[in-house]
């Protein structure tokens, strides 16, 4: 009786073990791990954290791709992300993919891999709610502009403006924003997403206004470590999420109220398989 009992023991932990390994092959995310995605912090409906939950369009594209990479909700750990830190944060490993207002540029690709885009944004302004002299980047002369450390906004403006314009760089644009509301500088510059975003929370509602005249192109990458093979994965789990209708549903989600809406000739975006 008790060798039998021994026995079934025996058969039940190879039994156990078996299934735990067939578990393990079904999915191409390892149960222990977790993946480590940066995202912004401080910018409401793209990323943004408040307290313990991560909201805005970036996180929720996250999830949804993490997800058909094979990890579940808890197996996420976010990591804030800001412009300036993310070729570094992807090549020391600090991050496994960034969803961050990504934009995919040369530059960057030289350091880093892109997936997507899964987004088409543009850089426009943002100026006070009773400015009537700033509509575009040519008014700019002698005004004080404020943008990103890092950013493809500060680039642009320094490449196209820099001798009119006295640019203003913050580590962050909520860090622009108290800046234009206290007067310190007269418009700030990134995606229109983003301003739209900012401008649309309690605090800056009626104070702040979007020019509403975008002047670049921003294709929102997901950022990957150079040589990734995740590429093809990942921008199939894109165009998935634009067949399923979860990309329009969170675009409206997100931008619902802000007066904000997406260019439909340039979204939404298909990736092709490689990485872009
Ligand atoms: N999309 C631009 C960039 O990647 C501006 C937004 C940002 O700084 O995240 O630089």
């Amino acid at each position: 009786m008790k060798k039998y009992s021994r026995k079934l023991a025996a058969l039940a932990a190879a039994a156990s073990l078996a299934l735990t390994g067939t578990l393990a092959g079904c999915s191409s995310a390892n149960n222990d791990h977790k993946i480590r995605i940066g995202i912004k912090f401080d910018q409401p409906g793209l990323g943004y954290q408040d307290g313990s939950q991560y909201t805005g369009f970036d996180v929720d594209v996250a999830r949804y791709i993490a997800g058909k990479l094979g990890y579940s909700e808890d197996q996420i750990e976010f990591v804030e992300s800001p412009s300036a830190n993310r070729e570094n944060m992807l090549n020391n490993g600090q991050v496994d993919m960034i969803f961050a207002t990504y934009s995919i540029s040369d530059s960057r690709k030289k350091t880093v891999d892109f997936a997507g885009p899964y987004y088409t944004a543009g850089q426009d302004l943002l100026v006070r709610a009773d400015n009537t002299d700033i509509h575009g980047p040519d008014d700019l002369n002698g005004k004080n502009l404020c943008s990103v450390t890092g950013s493809t906004s500060a680039q642009k403006v320094q490449d196209k403006f820099a001798k009119n314009v006295n640019l203003v760089k913050q580590n962050s644009y909520s860090d622009c924003v108290v800046a234009l509301n206290g007067g310190v500088v007269d418009a700030v510059t990134t995606d229109d997403i983003i301003l739209a975003g900012l401008a649309a929370t309690k605090a800056n509602k009626g104070k702040l206004k979007v020019v509403g005249a975008p002047f670049t192109t921003e294709r929102y990458g997901v950022g990957l470590p150079k040589g990734t093979d995740k590429c093809e994965a990942v921008n199939k789990a894109i165009n998935e999420m634009v067949a399923d209708g979860t990309w329009e549903r969170l675009v409206t989600k997100y931008t619902e109220g802000t007066g904000y809406h997406y260019n439909t000739e340039k979204n939404p975006p298909s990736p092709s398989a490689s990485c872009a």
